[in-house]
């Protein structure tokens, strides 16, 4: 690198790049004319209804039985969004009003939000410095009122499974993992959302695979899994045959609301699906390709931390930076050489959204903040400092599927100019 070359942009130099990366929508930067086609087959067929129609096409069962098949796990439901199917998968496991749930304090407002569409309450654990939940932190917020455990593999960095799903078992807790923003994900081996009793897909625009909307719920119990199809069908067990699930309805049945996925989104995602293996593929080698020049310019820089980095589907590389100031230095910096870097959720656990933060519902009583608990559910800005601390200072690279080989050069680049000029 020449003087010359090394003048940041943010102070009038040239840029490391001419223009601004592809925008991080990785699934719908890969829609093409298989989504258009199929969806304007059910169209076409006069059939947007799962259960019935003029002439089925059956796609959202079609892509139950690939994400069943890919996953390796017996049972997928398709549904309307992640946060629908995290109130399907609470809902399943018998969670509701005077209950508990842990959820990491770095996750978007929809995980706390779904426990408490649920009727349940969330309590917040504390992250590692994987920046997903710290296993060690469980204990802290553990009362006999908890009963359910949400881990949440932050931005595809899978979460440390193992010792989370030995604590559940030791204390009689379920688990949920909400992998909305981490499909094709893998833990030792394993898809994140397999490994827990229940796991929960986004198929929103930012995520991984998408058709604008659209979730999925994932688990091996049949039980689970019945009650999963009943709450998001108004109570229903519609095509029992076809999971050789024998329902005796007087039984198992109860009331439910409607979370069914349309045929159209349906369709959509058949084609994301088998996009999948693709994006994640792309985005691990570009992201590999990035850190290691910036490693090897940047000897000092640390990067997020994995429970399992051959797992992680490098849809963001993250850069923990020395200090709050120094990170908002850097993304400023960065952005001015046309590379997209950014804190996640601005940088503050989720607890610090101020309609969680003062445990405001729709509801005039506060309702299910109301419940008389035997040890109240109090938030304080400092009841989880590691998530306070490192949040402020991790800034998030994402890594489009589309960067090709110049492209890495040239953000790898950038980001050692602007790290050197910081003194990183
Ligand atoms: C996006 C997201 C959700 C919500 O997904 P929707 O499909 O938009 O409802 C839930 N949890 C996490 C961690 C998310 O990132």
């Amino acid at each position: 690198m020449t003087a010359m070359d090394s003048k940041l942009a943010i102070d009038g130099g040239a840029a490391a790049r001419s223009k601004p990366l592809p925008p991080n929508y990785p699934g719908a930067s890969v829609i093409g004319a298989e989504e258009a086609e199929r969806a304007a087959r059910v169209l076409q067929a006069q059939s947007p209804f799962r259960y019935y129609g003029i002439d089925m096409q059956h796609a959202v069962r079609t892509l139950e039985e690939m994400m069943s098949a890919e996953l390796g796990i017996p049972y997928a439901l398709g549904v309307t969004s992640c946060t629908a199917a995290l109130v399907v998968a609470l809902k399943a496991l018998g969670i509701g009003y005077g209950d508990k749930v842990i959820v990491p304090a770095n996750t978007f407002l929809a995980t706390p939000g779904a426990v408490v569409a649920s009727h349940a309450v969330p309590v917040f654990a504390d992250v590692d410095d994987s920046l997903n939940l710290d296993p060690d932190d469980l204990e802290r917020v553990l009362d006999d009122e908890v009963k359910a455990i949400i881990a949440v593999p932050i931005l595809g960095n899978p979460v440390d499974m193992d010792p989370i799903m030995a604590f559940a078992k030791r204390h009689g807790l379920r688990v949920i993992e909400d992998v909305a923003q981490s499909c094709g994900a893998t833990y030792k081996g394993r898809y994140a959302g397999t490994i827990g009793d229940i796991g929960v897909f986004s198929f929103q625009m930012n995520k991984i695979l998408t058709a604008g909307e659209g979730g999925a719920v994932v688990t091996s119990d049949p039980l689970l899994f019945e009650r999963a199809v009943r709450y998001h069908d108004q109570g229903l067990f519609r095509e029992q045959a076809r999971y050789g699930i024998a329902s005796p309805e007087e039984e198992h049945a109860f009331l439910g609301q409607n979370y069914r996925m349309s045929e159209l989104t349906g369709a959509v995602l058949v084609e994301q699906w088998k996009k999948l293996g693709d994006i994640v593929s792309r985005m691990r080698a570009n992201c590999a390709a990035i850190r290691e020049a910036v490693a090897a310019g940047l000897p000092g820089l640390k990067f997020r931390r994995s429970a399992d980095p051959a797992g992680d589907i490098g849809s963001n590389l993250g850069m923990v930076l020395p200090s709050a100031a120094q990170a908002g230095r850097f993304i400023e910096a960065l952005n001015a050489e046309n590379i997209t870097a950014h804190l996640l959720y601005g940088g503050r656990p989720v607890y610090m959204m101020p309609q969680l933060f003062r445990q405001r519902t729709a509801e005039r009583s506060g309702f299910p903040f109301d419940y008389p608990f035997r040890r109240p559910v109090v938030y304080r800005e400092d009841m989880c400092p590691r998530a306070v601390d490192l949040m402020a200072r991790t800034v998030y690279m994402p890594v489009s599927p589309l960067l090709d080989s110049r492209d890495a050069g040239e953000i790898a680049d950038g980001i050692v100019k602007v790290g050197r000029s910081l003194g990183l």
